[in-house]
């Protein structure tokens, strides 16, 4: 290929019109997956301690641990830069910069919130507590129902991991690259962002919740930077925190470092975020970039919107379907019953350094094709095939269940099984990412 059109391929994918999010609101994924769990539903309950005091109390060994962290990641991380001195935790700290430093530490966003707070899917739950602004959670827009809980406060461990699933959609990886003009991301070391828009401030996170672990070589040849994800780092990272935390009695920040990981092992359940474009071939892309190398750009730029579309429709889907089942059936839905099915989970082996790669996103990434035409058959022609439509902004409160409803009743039970078929081994991932933390928890 001659050096124009491979200048061509990488730009093709630099700008990638990512959506970073993942499954939308991962609290739902994990409300259904351990409701009836029993290492969950009959953990004793559960004294909310502020991060301030976990790091205060186990400065020392964290220290250590992070140091460790940073050792493993370079040694399995594709690329991963080694922490910079000047951002190392120390055992020396104030208190008054414990949590900004412990965050920057993790290069993670230093301004995310960490406050105590639980997420509510059910009305009917603790109608008592106070509602906060999504500011006081969330670095992030969300119109989710955040409950104020004081330290001190009681609260169960299914309180506390549901919500925690959800959390690293907060913000907790934007702005961390070089090129994201803040502050911050000119001192963490991870160099510029490897793909997507970094003047957009939320693609700024697709790195960290993607894994492209199955492409073919020729991409990987030409556009080794898609190589140049983190998720692995983090699904690692906050495992450690989390066996940690349990170790030396926070059972409160333990719950929480695994849900925020186990968010990581859910989004590569998603054939959007383990496929750089499902439904396109490589010799289509190869294709349309030629096209594009000789200024016919509507050829990429309508497959980048359509992949971006669908991408979109399936998180909205699922949500509202999540949404609508634990609300009104628990566990009484076809979805719901099966991602709290714990049966098959011994189908996989143990949770391992190598499963996110080797297991999940490979699974993921083996259902992309057949995710992406069971999507352009199903769902309105207008959300998936035509690419002047730009999901949720052309219809800014579209919702898909109501539209199948509504237009292509037929349709729903086949996306209800589509659904089924990518969020079951969510379900048993999440519970074997549980016990490779928790060992004692039974298959
Ligand atoms: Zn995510």
């Amino acid at each position: 290929m001659n050096p124009k059109t491979f200048i061509q391929v990488i730009v093709f994918c630099l700008f990638l019109p990512i959506n970073a999010m993942g499954w939308t609101n991962h609290a739902t994924l994990a409300y259904p997956i351990f409701f009836s769990f029993p290492e969950v539903k009959n953990a004793s309950s559960i004294k909310v301690e502020t991060i301030e005091h976990f790091l205060k109390t186990e400065q020392k060994g964290l220290v250590r641990l992070l140091y460790d962290e940073d050792v493993w990641a370079k040694k399995n991380i594709y690329a991963y830069p080694h922490s910079l001195e000047r951002i190392k935790f120390r055992d020396n700290i104030l208190s008054s910069e414990l949590k900004t430093r412990f965050l920057m530490a993790i290069r993670v966003n230093p301004y995310s919130r960490l406050v105590p707070y639980i997420q509510i899917l059910n009305s009917d739950d603790k109608k008592n507590n106070t509602i906060l602004n999504w500011q006081d959670v969330s670095l992030i827009k969300s119109d989710y129902k955040y409950l104020d809980i004081k330290p001190g406060e009681i609260i169960s461990a299914f309180e506390i991991l549901t919500t925690a699933c959800d959390e690293p959609d907060n913000g907790l990886d934007i702005g961390v690259w070089e090129d994201n003009n803040t502050e911050f991301g000119k001192i963490y070391g991870f160099g510029n962002q490897p793909f997507g828009n970094p003047k957009l401030e939320y693609s700024s996170q697709a790195p960290f919740h993607m894994g492209f672990f199955h492409e073919s070589d020729i991409i990987y040849l030409m556009a080794s930077f898609i190589k140049k994800t983190y998720v692995e780092y983090r699904i690692h990272l906050y495992q450690s925190l989390a066996k940690y935390a349990f170790e030396t009695g926070h059972k409160y920040w333990g719950f929480r470092f695994m849900g925020w990981g186990m968010h990581y092992v859910q989004d590569l359940t998603q054939p959007y975020h383990s496929t750089l474009l499902p439904g396109i071939s490589v010799p289509s892309m190869l294709w349309i970039n030629l096209l594009d190398n000789i200024a016919i750009r509507s050829p990429k730029n309508d497959a980048l919107q359509l992949v971006t579309n669908r991408h979109l429709a399936i998180e909205n889907y699922q949500y509202n379907l999540l949404k609508e089942a634990i609300e009104n059936y628990l566990l009484n839905h076809n979805l719901t019953k099966a991602l709290g099915d714990s049966t098959n989970d011994s189908q996989y082996v143990e949770f391992t350094n190598l499963t996110p790669r080797n297991v999940i996103s490979k699974k993921s990434n083996s259902y992309a094709n057949e995710t992406d035409k069971i999507l352009e058959r199903c769902l309105p022609k207008r959300l998936v095939s035509e690419p002047s439509y730009i999901f949720e902004k052309t219809e800014p409160d579209i919702n898909v269940l109501s539209e199948i409803r509504k237009n292509e009743p037929e349709a729903e039970k086949i996306l209800e099984e589509l659904l089924i078929k990518l969020l079951v081994p969510a379900g048993a991932h999440s519970r074997n990412y549980f016990r490779s933390i928790l060992p004692s928890a039974q298959k």
